[in-house]
Formats: C-alpha cells, sequence, structure tokens
C-alpha cells in the first residue's frame, strides 16, 4: 500500500506522538508536513504524522477544472469494492497516492473493526482527470464518491450494489427489504478520514439528516469535542444540486508538495496546510447537533483576526 502510493509509511506507532514527530523531522529534514505546525486543530485525535515523501502524483488545478498527473489505481480487494457494475465498467477509479491511500487505510480500519466490511467506492477521477461523466467535480483525483454503510433488520451487513437514500429515522426501503443506515460504521469512516495522517479532508458532502445522525453517534462513541467540531464543520449539504441523501461525496485539500499546481478555495479550516494567505478559518464552529454548518469566523492572512464572515463553501460536487 505504501510503496504503491509513493509513500513511506512510518511503523506502527510506539512513541508518544510530539517524540515521533520529531524523530521524523529529524530524518527528512524537512518539516513542512509536522502535524502540530500546521492545522493543530486534530493535533489531539489524529495519529502521528508519516514520514511524508512527496508522491509522484499531482492534482492539478481545481476539482471542477483540473486534471491529475502520474493518477494511482484504487486497487480493489476483500475490503474496498465499487458499488456498482457500471462504475467498474467505467473505471474512474484513479486519485491522487494521498487520496488512494487515504480510502485503503479506512478501509482497512473499518475492516480490522468490523470483519467482512467493505467500503463501496463510487467513481474517484479518470486516468488523466479532466471530465466524467455524471460529475462536475472529480477531475483532479482528489474527490471520491462513498457508499454509507448499511444493515438489514437483524443487524446483518447489507452489501448493496448501489446508492441507497436514507430517511431521517435512518431507515430505507429497497425492493422488500427495510435497511438500516449504520451510525456505527459511517461515523468511524468520518472519523478515519478526519484523522488520516496524510490526507486533508476538506469537505464531506452529505445530507443535513445524514450528518445529525452521525454527530450524534460520534458524540455517542465517546469522541473528542476537537474531532465532533471538525466533522460538523466538513459535513455539508450542497446548498444547490444533489443533496446527498444516498452517498458521501469526500474532497481532500491538495496535497503540500502538488501546490502551486494544484489549486484550493475556500473553506480553508484550521488543519489546512497550505498559503498562510488565505482567509483560514481560524476557529471551527460550535457544535450544532441538528442544523447545517454555521457561519464561522475567518481569519485573515496572518493571524490578523477578519470580521466574522460566512464561510465560502463551495458546493461543486
Ligand atoms: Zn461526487
Amino acid at each position: 500500500m505504501g510503496s504503491r502510493s509513493g509513500k513511506v509509511l512510518s511503523p506502527k506507532p510506539r512513541l508518544g506522538s510530539v517524540a515521533r514527530s520529531v524523530v521524523a523531522c529529524g530524518i527528512a529534514l524537512s518539516c513542512w508536513a509536522f502535524g502540530a505546525v500546521r492545522g493543530a486543530a486534530l493535533e489531539n485525535t489524529r495519529p502521528a504524522p508519516l514520514l511524508r515523501v512527496p508522491s509522484a502524483s499531482v492534482s492539478a488545478g481545481l476539482p471542477w477544472a483540473g486534471r491529475l498527473v502520474h493518477a494511482v489505481p484504487l486497487r480493489m480487494s476483500h475490503v474496498l469494492r465499487p458499488v456498482t457494475a457500471e462504475y467498474t465498467r467505467s473505471g474512474n477509479f484513479y486519485g491522487t497516492a494521498e487520496l488512494v491511500a487515504m480510502l485503503e487505510r479506512t478501509a482497512q480500519l473499518i475492516a480490522g473493526r468490523w470483519p467482512g466490511a467493505q467500503l463501496a467506492v463510487g467513481e474517484l477521477s479518470g486516468p488523466r482527470g479532466g471530465k466524467i461523466k455524471g460529475h462536475r467535480s472529480h477531475r483532479s483525483g482528489r474527490d471520491v464518491d462513498v457508499a454509507f454503510f448499511m444493515h438489514d433488520a437483524d443487524g446483518r451487513a447489507a452489501h448493496m450494489h448501489d446508492f441507497v437514500t436514507f430517511r431521517r429515522d435512518g431507515s430505507a426501503q429497497r425492493k422488500q427489504q427495510t435497511l438500516y443506515f449504520d451510525d456505527a460504521k459511517n461515523w468511524a469512516m468520518v472519523a478515519s478520514m478526519l484523522r488520516d495522517p496524510d490526507a486533508r479532508v476538506q469537505l464531506i458532502f452529505v445530507a443535513k439528516r445524514i450528518r445529525a445522525r452521525l454527530l450524534l453517534e460520534g458524540r455517542r462513541q465517546g469522541a473528542s469535542d476537537e474531532l465532533l467540531r471538525a466533522a460538523a464543520a466538513v459535513m455539508v449539504q450542497p446548498r444547490r444540486g444533489h443533496k446527498h441523501g444516498n452517498h458521501f461525496h469526500v474532497r481532500i485539500y491538495c496535497s503540500p508538495d502538488d501546490r502551486p499546481r494544484c489549486r484550493d478555495r475556500a473553506p480553508f479550516w484550521p488543519w489546512y496546510e497550505g498559503s498562510s494567505s488565505v482567509r483560514r478559518v481560524a476557529e471551527l464552529p460550535a457544535l450544532q447537533w441538528n442544523a447545517a454548518p454555521v457561519a464561522a469566523p475567518v481569519q485573515v492572512g496572518d493571524g490578523v483576526q477578519g470580521p466574522s464572515s460566512t464561510v465560502a463553501l463551495s458546493t461543486i460536487e
């Protein structure tokens, strides 16, 4: 997994996170990726930073007007599968090394906790990026659609070959079968991505009713306030178009080594690792259990507190 994505993965953590980071920085000589310096919001919940070696893949441009160079294919396995046969035929399962590795790590983590669980993915990008049918974004290797985990009335995992729309009460009707949104696994997926040691999640498009369920589940599982606030920030229902009541659409920020060819647009959460000249969100919004994301104060330039304004959320999925 590590070699294919062109990354050197750190061994299983044994030291304290600060000690590990210092060792990693010492070896790498360059500490641009030191998580404690940038993006401290998930410092206590994110695993130790990897010894980050620039990957060969490059996400060029914007997610809705970009392309992908030296793409990394997402390999399907017993823990990771395409949602539909149609997606399998299209073969748009290419991403940056960072996105692909994040998906693989997440799938492994969930299967490790729930043996037999499979992360079901929709499309990523084409082998060279650019426009693909059915999506406005997904052009630069940093977007992925992911199916919800679900189970049947007996609690058995349901492996559907389609995206399934869930109601507010967490149920869905499929032919003669009632399916249930798997709060525990879906929250684990969100948490795993937010805590990824390498990729930095910018947005997870998902319907408000699903977002509310997931935040409650996170709280039920005892997630830290920091992680819950990060999840509350990234999970948004697009203002226009598809409400995402049947799947997640996950977007990650440009990898530091892909800049400046790779371009990000707001929102810039505290863990954003790019230019300090952007209007970065200084603090995550307070937790809102049943509401859409709230307006958050923004930070202008290098630490100058600007006037409150809404975070400009890109709704291009
Ligand atoms: Zn999508």
